[in-house]
């Protein structure tokens, strides 16, 4: 998939409003590997510096501000470049792609989503981008749901 096709249905505008607020950033052994690695840290280490469990998964801890440890204000993500699969991921989230009403809340929840794209569309993109990325998961019992499409 071309990347300007894909910028029909999202492109992010860095407003960082899905990283700010407590919660659900699930990661996968293969995302603790990939960050500790970033992090030039053991994977234990990270896993103690940074994580939490809660619901049974291990998730990205909360910071002082209530949102996302790696969080700032006005900088945004602070690893970028490794962060987890869910992070990837987002908007292409399971029930934005099989259910119309979750995906208009969505919508209006992120800036990034094309205002003029159809359920439809934006469904085929998703599941084609989260493909050709390898952001489908396999283990529920360690990644996150959002990530398992049926
Ligand atoms: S809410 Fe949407 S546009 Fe804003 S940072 Fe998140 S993904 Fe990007
Ligand atoms: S890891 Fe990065 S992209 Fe994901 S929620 Fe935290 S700050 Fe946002």
């Amino acid at each position: 998939m071309s990347r300007e096709f894909q910028k029909s249905a999202f492109h992010c505008r860095q407003c960082g409003q899905c990283c700010e607020g407590r919660g659900g950033i699930v990661v996968s052994p293969r995302d603790i590997a990939r960050l500790s690695d970033f992090l030039d840290l053991a994977p234990e280490a990270f896993t103690e510096q940074y994580t939490e469990r809660s619901g049974g998964k291990i998730k990205i801890r909360a910071g002082e501000a209530g949102c996302c440890i790696f969080f700032s204000k006005g900088e945004g993500c602070a690893i970028h470049e490794a962060k987890p699969a869910v992070c990837r991921a987002w908007p292409f989230f399971r029930g934005n792609i099989i259910d119309s009403e979750s995906f208009a809340l969505a919508k209006e929840f992120c800036p990034g989503i094309s205002p003029h794209i159809k359920h439809g569309d934006f469904a085929r993109i998703g599941r084609q981008y989260l493909h050709e990325h390898n952001l489908l998961a396999n283990d529920p019992a360690c990644e996150a749901a959002t990530l398992i499409l049926p």
